[in-house]
């Protein structure tokens, strides 16, 4: 296995809302507890993309303010990057408001920003109350189904393509739109390519779906990670499940 997790974060500045970089920093102390290396870099508006130089690309959640500024250049500078990074099966990790940016575009007051198209997904700013409060889906990643269980707050609300996969079916909460009973989105060439409304931040508190990213991101299977002592993040995830109803 390659001995170090090398992780991307997109617009960490712009794009980092309910503490979102907190995904990075579970990510990073699960490899140090594994004895596996963790470089982190970040990279802004203007800034090129080298898909080749890393193994995981983050965007974390937004305001529709700070998304705008972002969804040009995600769509120009870093589009081409992304598409390669995501035909070798690199991972593209996405919440919220940087998942509504994965697709085709954004549509906010008269406004279409544009998407960075590695999935088949339109986001619409309708008439309507925000969709917020805690939220649990069932996720298929090829083994046994789990439960992620977090939290959202979004004013978007996301369809699907008819041939595009979500990440889970809703249990409880609102999901994409609030009707399709469709959470997130996990598609791209090699099926690396993951968005979520679920943040707070996700991965503290499902532990198991870190793993799948990191070691996805590898090129390997969860199961060849050492295991660790997840009691703590176990109480945590089990409290979120409670929180949202399960
Ligand atoms: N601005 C987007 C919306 O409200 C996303 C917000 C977020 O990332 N929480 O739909």
């Amino acid at each position: 296995m390659a001995d170090a997790l090398r992780v991307c974060a997109l617009y960490p500045e712009l794009m980092n809302i309910y503490a979102d970089r907190g995904n990075l920093a579970l990510l990073q102390k699960r490899c140090g507890w594994r004895g596996l290396g963790f470089e982190l870099s970040g990279a802004g508006l203007d800034d090129p993309l080298d898909p080749d130089a890393h193994d995981l690309f983050y965007i974390g959640g937004g305001q529709d303010r700070d998304q705008a500024l972002c969804a040009e250049d995600l769509a120009t500078v870093k589009r081409d990057a992304l598409h390669a990074a995501a035909a070798t099966g690199k991972v593209i990790f996405a919440v919220c408001g940087g998942y509504q940016l994965l697709g085709h575009a954004y549509e906010l007051g008269g406004e279409r920003l544009p998407g960075v198209g590695l999935v088949d997904l339109e986001t619409v700013r309708e008439d309507g109350p925000r969709l917020i409060g805690n939220v649990a889906i069932e996720v298929d990643l090829g083994g046994l189904p789990r439960v992620l269980a977090g939290f959202e707050n979004h004013g978007g609300r996301t369809r699907l393509g008819a041939s595009e996969r979500p990440l889970g079916r809703v249990l409880a909460g609102h999901g994409n739109d609030g009707r399709s009973g469709f959470e997130g989105v996990r598609g791209g060439p090699k099926g690396t390519v993951v968005g979520t409304y679920l943040h707070g931040p996700l991965l503290p508190k499902n532990s198991w779906f870190s793993d799948w990213l990191t070691a996805t991101a590898l090129g390997r299977d969860a199961s060849e990670l050492s295991s660790l002592d997840d009691r703590l993040e176990d109480a945590a995830h089990q409290a979120a499940r409670r929180a949202a109803g399960l």
